[in-house]
């Protein structure tokens, strides 16, 4: 059967060069091109913008990405068995595919990116969630980037979209509902992907906010939000203890009880303690 862009299968590219799988690279494929496809429309309208794509792999996003109109797309891939793969990519679609082999933890992707820039990934785990916080925390802000459309473990997804009260709330959703406006687009069962994880993915859509939502110091937040967190079951008189005399004075200042627990303030209320703490 053909595919929507002409190239071969996924299976067929994979056999071809023989991209068995690498537990440690965190390769669990997308194989399905109108999955792929979806997941580039989540991200929004691509023709007038660049797509960074951390981990392509056999292309099966890429391929998607450029079918849905991306105007140029940087390709970032750690394993240079997909590097064949993805050139193939490159000369169906010429000069609107870039690859660079390397890891996205090191690699300076910026001079190859026209803005508007928008980041779309299917990432291993860990190195989702490293580059996230990476990407909501550049000293300057607005960052290179107008939006994150990224697959994550659902239970990382929901950590991000979380609310007060919410078990899945802390820092990771105080950073991004700082910065951004993040929404839960689509939900994947393991068998969406060649080997199946163990646990079910979602993809979240982080639109970036032109300003912070609130005003306060990145560095404060930070701190604070750190400090109450990691003893989250404590009131904030005792876990903020830290922050001194007239913590007490500072939290009433900010609208919070000092009996309050961290899952229970709002990053509203955040920012105003930050703004008290200076
Ligand atoms: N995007 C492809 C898809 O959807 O089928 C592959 C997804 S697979 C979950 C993750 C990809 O990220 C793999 O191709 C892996 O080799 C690559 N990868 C893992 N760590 C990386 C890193 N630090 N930098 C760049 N690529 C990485």
């Amino acid at each position: 059967m053909g595919t929507i862009d002409g190239l071969p299968p996924l299976r067929e590219v994979i056999a071809a060069h023989d991209l068995v799988a690498k537990k440690q690279l965190g390769q669990n494929f997308l194989l399905d091109l109108n999955l792929t496809a979806k997941i580039a429309r989540a991200a929004g309208d691509l023709s007038g913008s660049d797509v960074l794509e951390v981990g392509p792999g056999p292309g099966g996003l890429t391929r998607g990405l450029l079918v849905e109109g991306a105007r140029h797309v940087v390709a970032v891939e750690k394993d240079a068995r997909a590097l064949p793969a993805l050139d193939q990519i490159a000369q169906a679609f010429p000069g609107r595919l870039t690859v660079l082999h390397g890891d996205a933890l090191d690699l300076d992707v910026m001079a190859h990116l026209t803005p508007p820039v928008k980041v779309v990934a299917n990432l291993p785990y860990n190195v989702g969630t490293e580059l996230l916080i990476r990407w909501l925390s550049p000293a300057v802000w607005p960052p290179f980037w107008d939006s994150l459309t990224l697959m994550f473990q659902k239970e990382v997804a929901e950590r991000i979209v979380a609310r007060p009260g919410s078990d899945h709330y802390g820092r990771l959703a105080l950073l991004a509902q700082w910065r951004a406006e993040p929404k839960i687009v689509m939900t994947l069962p393991p068998e969406a992907f060649t080997p199946a994880p163990k646990v079910h993915s979602a993809v979240v859509h982080l639109k970036r906010l032109d300003a912070p939502r609130y005003p306060c110091d990145f560095k404060v937040l930070q701190r604070i939000t750190a400090m109450a967190f990691n003893q989250r079951r404590k009131m904030l008189r005792s876990s903020l203890k830290g922050l001194g005399a007239g913590l007490e004075d500072m939290l009433r200042a900010a609208g919070i009880a000092p009996t309050a627990r961290a899952e229970e303030i709002s990053l509203e209320q955040f920012c105003a303690l930050a703004r008290q703490v200076g």
